[in-house]
């Protein structure tokens, strides 16, 4: 995850971003100054990417995770925990991503559905339980992706036309799931070139949106399978390494404008931003105190929220508290920007000879 230290303090040319909020009497009085509000995406940025990685492949663990450490960037990697491939390299999956701060997501045990409810319990259940007892500290929420191949059914039907029952079991395991029809994102295949990522980022920042992007292997080397899948549909899963590094290297660029992070993060933050409200309390020359109300579930949703007051500057404040506790850290992007967390409460912002 990115820390404000990285984020702040820099004086990027960006749009104003934060969704305007009810006004209080002093701010309003300079037009100016627009109202503190909940920045649209994380650190106050334009747009969010996010990075997913399907199938636990040995490219990943080879060169995509290097490369993402290298680049400074996290990822979300979807496993399937119960495959050869996955066991060829447990340690790393298990010991090594954890600790370098990349995300783990539900990809069902062995990649094949299940017959029955019973056993769909066993192929999505358990993965959670692992990712759960490798991030001791983190939200039991996860993405998870049913799988969409052909072997892929549940009950013998898609993912999509599943009985109730598969749909409760994810339901039950806080699965935020990516085949719902609602998490449109783009696949990095074989026919796609650096300038595509780039282009397609370009685009998220113009709307200020989130734009997804699904990989699976990335790497020059193409198994037979590939091959065959490459005459079938004119394009293999395989992303070439040269698009994959210029697409690193432009959002490596782009880091105070927009934020790349874990797939399952910008979902998060996403959901706490569209339910929670920032109202004015008090707002005098002293400071003002605002009031932060959260509608989502602090124990799963757990991501940082930043908020932004435009027309303050950073060298101004002195002090921020939430409910009393100190905020070490903010900055100013497109005004005084600082992190709080998810939960309902008041936020006190003490201005230097107010
Ligand atoms: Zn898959």
């Amino acid at each position: 995850m990115n820390t404000l230290d990285q984020v702040l303090c820099l004086s990027v040319a960006i749009a104003v971003l934060a969704v305007p909020l009810r006004g209080s009497p002093a701010l309003a009085a300079d037009p100016a100054l627009a109202v503190p509000a909940i920045a649209k995406w994380y650190g106050n940025r334009a747009a969010a990417v996010s990075l997913r990685f399907d199938d636990s492949l040995d490219s990943h663990v080879t060169y995509v995770i290097p490369k993402l450490n290298e680049y400074g960037i996290k990822a979300t990697f979807m496993i399937n925990p119960g495959l050869d491939r996955y066991q060829r390299h447990r340690e790393f999956w298990e010991n090594d991503v954890p600790r370098m701060g990349h995300q783990l997501g539900n990809h069902t045990m062995h990649h094949r559905g299940a017959a029955t409810p019973a056993e769909a319990e066993f192929e999505i259940g358990e993965v959670s339980r692992l990712i759960w007892r490798l991030y001791p500290h983190a939200s039991k929420l996860l993405v998870f992706a049913s799988g969409g191949g052909r072997g892929d059914t549940w009950g013998g039907k898609p993912w999509k036309e599943a009985s109730p029952e598969y749909k409760a079991i994810a339901r039950k395991y806080h699965l935020i799931d990516l085949f719902d029809g609602t998490h449109p994102y783009l696949s990095a295949r074989s026919n796609l070139t650096g300038d595509d990522i780039i282009g397609a980022v370009r685009k998220a920042v113009q709307a200020n949106g989130h734009q997804a992007i699904g990989f699976h292997g990335v790497g020059d080397s193409r198994s037979m399978m590939d091959y065959l899948k490459t005459l079938y549909r004119g394009a293999d899963l395989t992303l070439g390494r040269e698009a994959f590094e210029e697409s690193l290297a432009f959002l490596r660029e782009m880091q105070d404008v927009v934020w790349t992070g874990p797939l399952g993060d910008v979902l998060k933050y996403q959901a706490e931003r569209d339910a929670a409200r920032l109202t004015v309390l008090s707002a005098t020359a002293a400071g003002l105190r605002l009031s932060l109300t959260v509608g989502t579930d602090r124990e799963l949703y757990d991501h940082p929220v930043t908020v932004v007051v435009p027309g303050v500057k950073a060298k101004d404040v002195a002090s921020i508290a939430q409910d009393g506790r100190l905020i070490e850290r903010h900055g100013e992007r497109n005004g005084l920007v600082f992190d709080v967390e998810p939960v309902s409460g008041t936020i006190d912002i003490v201005l230097r000879g107010g």
